[in-house]
């Protein structure tokens, strides 16, 4: 069957979808981005994610292209078109098409794009048994990070620099030395049952899997702080975590030369993904 994506007000074959050359997301990264997940056809905490979409829109000062419900209605309409079960949905929003210049365009249309793809939950249990390893990386990134734009080069060489050492994800440091996140996800780490996340802040894309966890927690009573960590902390970490909409809670084992929980995946991982699964199939 052919996979279906959604171009500015159209279904189209996914191969051959495209966007116009002077479209300013391709430009300027002039535009916003979300990605949802999809769990047994359902979308995972999507009312936060469409309200930090925009979120991102009003920082930037583009409209919506489309309104609300219609989100929702073209999101649930390319699950079925591609049949997917288990899943993401990568959703864009540009300030449009219009001739080459910095300041914003008048009159010009947002452009929308949406596409699915599926995913195997199979792959992220075996993963999630071996936990993964991060390589520490510089923030080279700018001072909005809150708002999730389509600005990614610099997550895009700390991944690639991550996977160039046999690692999976990077954690990215401040000018301090402190862990702001991952390239593509938040970063946590738990020391003698504390569970320490980095504060929310324009540092930070405020994730909405580190929301949901944190909800689930503290009904659980969990012993969580919001703080900045560094090297040290880890070194003296038992356990460690990221999360994120498309890895969901992921147990990390190793950062850098360090190895966390002697190399294995401790008890509080499967401890808190079975409360973040639990919390948002509940939802
Ligand atoms: N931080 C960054 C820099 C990210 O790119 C992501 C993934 N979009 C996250 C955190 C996790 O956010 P979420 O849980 O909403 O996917």
């Amino acid at each position: 069957m052919t996979r279906i994506a959604y171009v500015n007000g159209k279904y189209c074959d996914h191969d051959l979808a495209h966007v116009h050359i002077e479209d300013r997301g391709y430009q300027f990264a002039d535009g916003v981005y979300e990605v949802f997940a999809v769990l047994n056809k359902k979308i995972v905490d999507y009312d936060d994610h469409l309200k930090r979409l925009y979120r991102s829109l009003n920082e930037i000062k583009v409209k919506s292209p489309i309104c609300k419900d219609a989100f929702l209605f073209i999101i649930r309409n390319l699950i079925r078109k591609n049949n997917v079960t288990n899943g993401l949905i990568y959703l864009q929003v540009t300030r449009g098409v219009a001739e080459r210049d910095f300041k914003f365009p008048k009159n010009t249309k947002p452009s929308l794009i949406i596409t699915s793809k599926k995913t195997s939950m199979d792959d992220y249990f075996s993963k999630f048994k071996k936990g993964i390893k991060v390589k520490i990386t510089d923030d080279l990134r700018w001072k909005r990070v809150d708002i999730k734009t389509l600005n990614l080069l610099p997550p895009v060489l700390a991944k690639q620099k991550a996977i160039e050492n046999g690692c999976d994800e990077a954690w990215m440091l401040d000018s301090e030395g402190f862990i702001t996140e991952g390239s593509s996800s938040n970063a946590w780490i738990l020391i003698k049952n504390k569970l320490i996340t980095t504060p929310a802040s324009n540092s930070i894309l405020k994730g909405i899997t580190r929301l949901s966890l944190i909800k689930a927690l503290k009904k659980k009573k969990i012993n969580l702080v919001e703080k900045k960590f560094n090297i040290n902390d880890i070194k003296n970490a038992d356990e460690a975590f990221i999360t994120s909409a498309t890895q969901f809670v992921m147990p990390v084992v190793k950062v850098d030369n360090i190895k966390i929980g002697k190399g294995k995946i401790g008890n509080y991982a499967n401890i808190f993904k079975d409360a973040y699964m639990e919390a948002i199939q509940l939802k």
